[in-house]
């Protein structure tokens, strides 16, 4: 064999072989990057249909803090609303969202609240972590990030919020970075946003009795399906109180119509402000309430009957075109304990709301401004 030949085709073989290799490695490299391209791709079409899918505004802000957070690997996420007439705070009062659910979830009572260095928000802004600046938008979090991207949440040119995103690598947000990407994101969860937020209160209005403010039947009968089922899979004593002022038709002979409307009004403030968030109290129709207590024992709920009797018999109600009123309120209470939650809920749910209705009757023959238990409770 010519070894000369033998060796030069080696030697070319070999640099055809280097740069096979060296084309191989860049492919690798490109193949690579577009996994992870594809993958960060994949990431955010995950979330946007998350964030587009959120039926309540409770889920959505779920994904703004779990999903988003995991999904962009971010060290830190809070949200600042803007809360000008306390409308925010009313509706997560009515969805019984407590400040403890979201501790991330933040207020500020306008848009001025949310300028940067006397600066509306207006772009996205991004960079280093400045105690100073930041500080009041990540008081929430455990660790204060390092850099931020500060992104406004707008509508329709109005500032519903911001999105405050924090992480520990300085590398992640600096001010010289495109910011198309935060933007697109920053205007589907405006969307996103302002939709849950009007659905929400639709469906509050359709929930709500407009004179008094509470619920209305529609809704504690819905609810009531909802808490016997609860109370059925955790085992705790559930208590419905059937509740009629007294001589009602009294008072609107006396005061008119809208002294009678006034007194509807305070008894339902009165009878809400003995209650606690987990209940539900609603207007059932005229001059008749329906309180659900969950987690409440027979001598709690006849506890709470007492102080909402007193609450009301106690004060004379002051009436909007002047004057004072007396009113009394009868109540009737029935109670389901763990051990008699069975059966269908439908049927269960008409029994509790019956057994209390027999109870207020009692109240009402024995002389009203008085609380009954159903007998066989
Ligand atoms: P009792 O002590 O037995 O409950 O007597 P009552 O007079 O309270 O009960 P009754 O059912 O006889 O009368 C209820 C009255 O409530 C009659 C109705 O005109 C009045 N009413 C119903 N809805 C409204 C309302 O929205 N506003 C006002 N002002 N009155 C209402
Ligand atoms: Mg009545
Ligand atoms: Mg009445």
């Amino acid at each position: 064999m010519d070894k000369s030949l033998t060796s030069g085709s080696n030697h070319l073989g070999d640099a055809t072989h280097n740069e096979v290799h060296i084309v191989r490695a860049q492919l690798q490299d490109l193949l690579v990057e577009a996994r992870h391209n594809q993958d960060i791709l994949n990431r955010h079409q995950t979330l946007d249909l998350q964030l587009i899918g959120s039926h309540s505004f409770r889920e959505l802000i779920q994904h703004i803090f779990v999903t988003l957070a995991e999904l962009c690997e971010l060290d830190q996420v809070t949200l600042s609303l803007v809360n000008s007439q306390h409308n925010l705070q009313d509706m997560l009062a009515d969805l019984k969202i407590d400040s403890t659910e979201f501790p991330f979830l933040l207020f500020v009572q306008s848009e001025t609240e949310l300028q940067i260095e006397a600066r509306p928000l207006k772009k996205p802004v991004l960079g280093n972590y400045e105690t100073d600046v930041h500080q009041i938008l990540f008081a929430p979090c455990f660790e204060q990030p390092i850099s931020v991207a500060i992104i406004p949440l707008i509508r329709q040119s109005k500032l519903l919020g911001s999105l405050n995103l924090g992480s520990m690598d300085a590398e992640r947000f600096s001010f010289d970075m495109g910011t198309d990407f935060v933007e697109r994101l920053a205007s589907i969860i405006a969307i996103c946003l302002e939709n849950v937020i009007n659905s929400e209160r639709l469906t509050q209005i359709s929930l709500t009795d407009a004179l008094t403010n509470v619920s209305n039947r529609r809704y504690v009968e819905q609810r009531m399906l909802e808490e016997i089922g609860r109370a059925r899979r955790q085992h705790y004593c559930i208590a419905c109180m059937y509740l009629d002022i007294d001589h009602f038709k009294n008072i609107n002979d006396q005061h008119g119509h809208q002294g009678g409307d006034d007194v509807l009004r305070e008894v339902a403030k009165r009878i809400k402000a003995e209650l606690r968030l987990s209940d539900t109290i609603g207007r059932f129709g005229g001059e008749e309430f329906v309180v659900l207590l969950v987690n409440t024992s027979h001598a709690n709920a006849l506890m709470v009957a007492e102080r909402i009797r007193n609450s009301i018999a106690d004060k004379p109600f002051s009436l909007s075109m002047g004057g004072m009123c007396d009113v009394t309120i009868s109540i009737g209470i029935a109670t389901l304990s763990d051990d008699h939650n069975l059966g269908e809920i439908d049927s269960t749910a008409n029994d509790l709301l019956l057994r209390a209705d027999r109870a207020l009757y009692q109240a009402k023959d024995q002389g009203r401004n008085c609380v009954r238990v159903a007998i066989d409770d």
